[in-house]
């Protein structure tokens, strides 16, 4: 809890649903009780999410004050005015929920140094109604620090890439130092080979739960909040059901050492990297 946002253990990502298939999958996470969905003005399914979260709440699958609906603004529209009209535009295409209920800076951009204004507009657009809470995703101290400095305003929350090999245990603590709630991305580690690692199939031998489940009980005993993408069902309910398994010390000691460095999936280190 932050800023007197409040998030659920888990929640669910939707990089790459799109269309009536991935608002299928979307109205299913909400129908088995996921009540945070993650999606950005980059994913171009904000109106697909929107609307299948809609058809969930008038179906009597969730109430709309329970949902935490996130979006978030891409580095093509930094700046005061372009970064108010991306937040008018994701509003536009969400306009089946009313306000959106967390939405994002993607990525701190340094190079183009223009977080800062698009921070401002986003204060703006709270103010305006537009939105409910603000946050940053892929943020480093430096960046929160200035934004805190220069609006004296802090993110509600930070998103950042986390899974056992890149656990970012370093942002996860500045985070809780500041009071900003940490979600992971790719956090099962998306297409890569770390779910049929040695260390992830004991942890799941033991409890006799899945690789996915291990990593995701992980997480939740770091106190970050992963957001697992699954378009089935099945898997759906089989993360979600992960917030309630508790692994031991020794064990979330033993993922957490497999961090590497170079343990980024695609390398992408925010003090550098530059999205659009
Ligand atoms: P995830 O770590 O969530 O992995 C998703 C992959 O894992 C999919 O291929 C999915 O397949 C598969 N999967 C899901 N559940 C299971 C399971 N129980 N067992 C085995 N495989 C499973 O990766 P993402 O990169 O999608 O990250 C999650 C979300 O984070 C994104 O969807 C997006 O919302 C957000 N994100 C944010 C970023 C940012 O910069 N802020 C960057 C990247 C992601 P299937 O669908 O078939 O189940």
């Amino acid at each position: 809890m932050s800023n007197d946002l409040h998030l659920p253990a888990i929640g669910m990502g939707t990089y790459k649903l799109y269309g009536r298939q991935g608002g299928r999958a979307v109205t299913s996470a909400i129908e088995v009780g996921y009540r945070l969905i993650d999606s950005a003005f980059s994913y171009e399914n904000e109106a697909v999410v929107a609307e299948a979260v809609a058809r969930a709440v008038d179906e009597g699958h969730a109430a709309r004050e329970e949902l935490i609906i996130t979006s978030k603004v891409p580095g093509r529209h930094f700046g005061r005015d372009r970064a108010l009209w991306a937040v008018e535009e994701s509003a536009a295409r969400m306009r089946a929920l009313g306000p959106i209920d967390l939405y994002l800076i993607h990525w701190p951009n340094p190079a183009q140094d223009r977080y800062v204004e698009t921070w401002q507009a986003l204060i703006e657009a709270r103010e305006q109604g537009l939105v409910r809470h603000i946050g940053v995703s892929n943020f480093l101290p430096e960046h929160i620090q200035r934004l805190e400095d220069e609006t004296g305003v802090l993110p509600a929350v930070n998103q950042i890439e986390s899974h056992p090999r890149f656990p970012n245990t370093e942002q996860v603590a500045y985070d809780a130092s500041r009071g900003i709630l940490t979600e992971a991305w790719s956090p099962i580690g998306r297409s890569s080979d770390l779910l049929s690692d040695p260390v992830v199939l004991a942890v799941a031998q033991a409890h006799a739960i899945t690789p996915a489940q291990a990593v995701l009980a992980w997480h939740v005993a770091r106190g970050v909040v992963p957001i697992p993408k699954s378009s089935s069902p099945g898997r759906q309910v089989e993360n979600l059901a992960a917030a309630g398994l508790l692994l031991t010390p020794e064990e979330v000691a033993a993922l957490t050492a497999l961090g590497r460095s170079g343990g980024r999936l695609k390398g992408q280190d925010p003090a550098v990297y530059e999205e659009m």
